[in-house]
């Protein structure tokens, strides 16, 4: 499955940062997910109990921080709200338009005791 191993290189990252610091332990852990970023959250909270299984992140807690999409239209220079890549802008209708958020898929923060 596709969000395993996601989960497992969330893991990794944890497990590096905990080293780092002395073999500490993983207090918490926070996500932020965009909504164009492939990943479907559903699926990863249902994974996570077993991908996180004898990691450090075993006992850490996990915040998702869902991140909506936003797109930017080099026309009019407004920004808009959008589901897809290809989104023509709706306030002129031109197909210049950017993403500028809802890719992310990275890990926020780490709190490590
Ligand atoms: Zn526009």
């Amino acid at each position: 499955m596709h969000e395993y191993s996601i989960v497992r290189g969330i893991v990794e990252i944890a497990g590096t940062e905990a080293k780092k610091l002395g073999n500490c332990t993983v207090r918490s852990i926070e996500l932020e997910i965009g909504a164009l970023s492939g990943v479907e959250i559903e699926a990863l909270e249902f994974i996570w109990d077993l991908a996180v299984q004898n990691s450090v992140l075993e006992d850490a807690q996990k915040k998702i921080v869902f991140i909506s999409g936003k797109a930017h239209c080099l026309d009019c220079e407004k920004d808009f709200e959008t589901s897809s890549f290809f989104d023509n802008c709706p306030y002129c209708g031109s197909n210049a338009t950017g993403l500028v958020k809802g890719r992310e898929l990275r890990v926020k923060s780490i709190t490590i005791i």
